[in-house]
């Protein structure tokens, strides 16, 4: 079902915890809202579930707006960080619990639960009390039991929060897995950018309660709106250098170096240019430049650390650390002074008071 926000607001006293969020998720999307911690996610997605009533907006599921909807009737499904699964009830009997409430009879409640348990593949748990299962397993079992009601949209606060590392990764492959079966449209929390860019349709990025950008995870990637959303995707993160943009708006300049970097792509038409800019670089979109004619930002090799089959390097620019993934074959070793040269087309460049993308 489509979830659309028309300006939705949730102030607390002096807090705009979130702040005229406009967003439309289509049916069947699966979509991550992502940001540091405090920029509004849980609070938007517990105006979603009506928990919380939006102080100003609309929120519409389908064609029917549901401000004034009790939780129980949005057809709803909600995961939470810690499972909150009844410890003296066996798996079976967690996964019917829902549909006791709802007066299901008993024979029907146990078909659609064991329905369940089989798509998450805890259908060999049944018995067992919450206790005696796993991380992994006892969010299989909060899975099954809040799709077990087959609401229509699939609400998930940090699922994944409490699991170690391989868990996790498990994990968030099988929530994308049972979400394209049930083709469910589902909301994820997390701030965990990795997470968000591995399983997501599109990112919902927020900070300070305002919306950012939301869109496929790599257009995010290739293409943020800010520099902040630019810094927030991407580990390790993106480089930012000070810089000036010269009169042919095209060439900037590093600020502290003689380096200068010509950009393949104009400025956004009718951008009047701020002529002190950032400069953004992801470390893989470096290479090691060995031609003394081309252009690069130079500097010395302070660290060179083999990550799978790349070399991330730790180079001092003008006292700062600028990170460049690179191939080992080029045998680079600390103290040497490279030459990083860049792929035009994937430069990144940024107004400095506002943080827009300029390209
Ligand atoms: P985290 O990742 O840490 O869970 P979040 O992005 O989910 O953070 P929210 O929990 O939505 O952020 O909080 C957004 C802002 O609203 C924060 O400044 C928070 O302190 C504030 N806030 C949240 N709930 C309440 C409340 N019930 N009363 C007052 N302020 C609140």
């Amino acid at each position: 079902m489509e979830v659309q926000m028309k300006d939705v607001t949730m102030q607390f006293n002096n807090i705009t915890a979130v702040d005229r969020m406009n967003v439309t998720i289509e049916d069947g999307e699966l979509v991550s809202m992502l940001g540091p911690s405090g920029c509004g996610k849980s609070t938007t997605l517990f105006m979603l579930a009506g928990l919380y009533k939006p102080t100003a907006g609309e929120i519409f599921f389908g064609d029917r707006l549901v401000n004034k909807i009790e939780p129980e009737h949005r057809e709803i499904g909600m995961v939470f960080q810690n499972y909150a699964l009844y410890p003296h009830l066996s798996v079976l009997k967690n996964i019917m619990f829902p549909l006791k409430m709802r007066k299901v009879s008993k024979g029907e409640a146990e078909e659609l639960a064991r329905e369940m348990a089989k798509l998450v593949q805890i259908d060999h748990l049944l018995d067992r009390k919450p206790g005696q299962l796993s991380g992994g397993q006892q969010q299989r079992v909060a899975i099954a039991r809040a799709l077990v009601k087959k609401p229509k949209i699939l609400l998930l606060d940090e699922p994944l929060s409490n699991l170690d590392a391989r868990l996790r990764l498990e994990m968030r492959e099988e929530i994308r897995r049972i979400q394209q079966e049930v083709k469910i449209t589902t909301i994820f929390v997390t701030h965990d950018q990795e997470e968000a860019m591995s399983i997501s349709d599109k990112i919902l990025l927020m900070k300070d309660g305002k919306f950012q950008q939301f869109c496929p995870p790599q257009e995010m990637y290739d293409h943020p709106e800010n520099e902040f959303v630019a810094s927030f995707l991407g580990s390790p993160p993106i480089n930012l250098f000070p810089a000036s943009l010269m009169d042919n708006l095209k060439d900037v300049s590093i600020s502290g170096t003689n380096d200068v970097i010509t950009l393949s792509s104009p400025l956004k038409e009718g951008m009047d240019p701020a002529r002190q800019v950032t400069l953004g670089i992801r470390p893989e979109d470096f290479y090691i430049e060995t031609d003394e004619k081309k252009q690069g930002i130079l500097g010395k090799t302070i660290m060179v650390e083999r990550i799978g089959r790349d070399n991330l390097l730790n180079v001092e620019v003008q006292n700062k650390t600028v990170r460049a993934i690179v191939s080992p074959d080029l045998r680079i070793e600390r103290g040497d002074v490279v030459k990083l040269g860049i792929l035009p087309e994937r430069a990144h460049l940024f107004a400095v008071h506002t943080g827009e993308n300029l390209l």
